[in-house]
C-alpha cells in the first residue's frame, strides 16, 4: 500500500516557512517582495489559476498586482508593458498567464521579460541556467516537485527516474533537475516505442503526459514512486490526474493524488522564485 504524499500539507508547510522570510525581509527592506501578474483575455481556467496566486501571494504578504488586457491586445503593446515592468524597481516578479490569446507569439513575451524577474523561468536564459545547474529561478511545477521528494525523504541518488512528457514547462526541465540530484534519467513522448518496458523498470515515474489515468498499474514495478502532474477535468468535471491512482495504489510505495498532490506546490514554489528574485534584486 502507498504512502500518499500529501501536497496540500507540505505546501501549506512551505508558505508558513515563505511567510517567515517575507515578514523578515519587510522588515530588513522596508517593503514586500512584489509580484506582478499579467492576464489578457477572459479564458475561464487563467482567470482562477491568477485569483489562486494572488491569493496566495496576500497569505504570505507578498504584494501582488494583476493587471487585466482585454482579449484584443496586441503584441507590441504587452511588450512595451513587460519593458516598463522590467524597469520599476518596485516590481521583483513578472508572470504573464499562458496561453496567450490567438496572434501574440508566446515566445517573443516570455523572452521579452527580464530573466532576473522571469518566475516562471521560461526565458532562454534561465533554461540556460537550469541545464547547467547554476540557478536562482526554477520553473514552479518540476520544482515543487523535487521539494515533494526531498520533503517525503525520498532519495533520488542512484535511482532509476523516468518521465513520461517533454514539454519545456514540465517534462525537459524536470528530467534536469532530477539528473542533478543523480538520478538516472529516461525521458518518454508520444513517439516513445514501448513506453511500459521503460515505466516498468523506474524506481521514480513522474507523468506529465496530460491524459487520465494513462499510467496503469501493470505499467510500475512494485515499490515505484509515482508523482503525477497531471491535472484532467473528465467528463463529470471532476479531476483526474495521469496516473490511475487506485488502481496503482497497492503496488506504489508513494503516490501524489490529483488534486492535492503537485498542484498546490506549483503556486507555492511561484511564492519562492518571486521572494529570491526580490532577494537577489536587492
Ligand atoms: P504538453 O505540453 O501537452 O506535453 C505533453 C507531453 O506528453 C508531450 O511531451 C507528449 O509527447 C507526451 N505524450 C502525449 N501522449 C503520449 C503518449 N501516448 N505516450 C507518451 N507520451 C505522450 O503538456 P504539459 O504542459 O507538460 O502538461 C502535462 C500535464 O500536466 C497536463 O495535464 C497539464 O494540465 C498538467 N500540468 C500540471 C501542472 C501542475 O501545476 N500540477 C503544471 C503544468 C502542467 P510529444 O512531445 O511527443 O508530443
Amino acid at each position: 500500500m502507498a504512502m500518499i504524499i500529501d501536497g496540500k500539507a507540505i505546501s501549506g508547510q512551505i508558505r508558513e516557512e515563505i511567510k517567515e522570510k517575507v515578514t523578515g525581509f519587510i522588515s530588513k527592506y522596508g517593503k514586500a517582495p512584489s509580484l506582478t501578474v499579467i492576464i489578457v483575455g477572459e479564458d475561464p481556467a487563467s482567470q482562477v489559476y491568477v485569483r489562486n496566486k494572488a491569493r496566495a501571494c496576500e497569505q504570505v504578504g507578498i504584494r501582488s498586482e494583476v493587471i487585466r488586457l482585454p482579449e484584443d491586445t496586441d503584441e507590441s503593446s504587452l511588450v512595451s508593458l513587460i519593458e516598463k515592468l522590467n524597469g520599476e524597481s518596485g516590481v521583483n516578479g513578472i508572470l504573464v498567464q499562458l496561453p496567450l490569446p490567438r496572434g501574440i507569439d508566446e515566445k517573443k513575451i516570455i523572452l521579452a521579460i527580464d530573466p532576473k524577474k522571469d518566475v516562471d523561468a521560461f526565458c532562454y536564459e534561465n533554461v540556460g541556467r537550469i541545464l547547467t545547474g547554476d540557478y536562482d529561478l526554477l520553473p514552479c511545477t518540476p520544482a515543487g516537485v523535487m521539494e515533494l521528494l526531498r520533503r517525503s525523504g525520498i532519495e533520488v541518488c542512484g535511482k532509476d527516474c523516468v518521465v513520461v512528457g517533454r514539454s519545456n514547462i514540465v517534462g525537459k526541465p524536470m528530467a534536469a533537475l532530477l539528473m542533478h540530484k543523480n538520478g538516472t534519467v529516461t525521458v518518454c513522448h508520444s513517439k516513445t516505442a514501448d513506453l511500459a518496458s521503460h515505466t516498468r523498470r523506474a524506481d521514480i515515474i513522474v507523468a506529465a503526459v496530460g491524459k487520465p489515468g494513462f499510467i496503469t498499474a501493470d505499467m510500475i514495478k512494485e515499490g515505484a514512486v509515482l508523482i503525477d502532474v497531471g491535472i484532467n477535468r473528465t467528463a463529470d468535471g471532476k479531476l483526474k490526474g495521469d496516473i490511475d491512482f487506485d488502481g496503482c495504489f497497492e503496488k506504489a510505495a508513494a503516490i501524489t493524488p490529483v488534486p492535492g498532490g503537485v498542484g498546490p506546490m506549483t503556486v507555492t514554489m511561484l511564492l519562492q522564485n518571486t521572494l529570491k528574485a526580490a532577494e537577489k534584486q536587492i
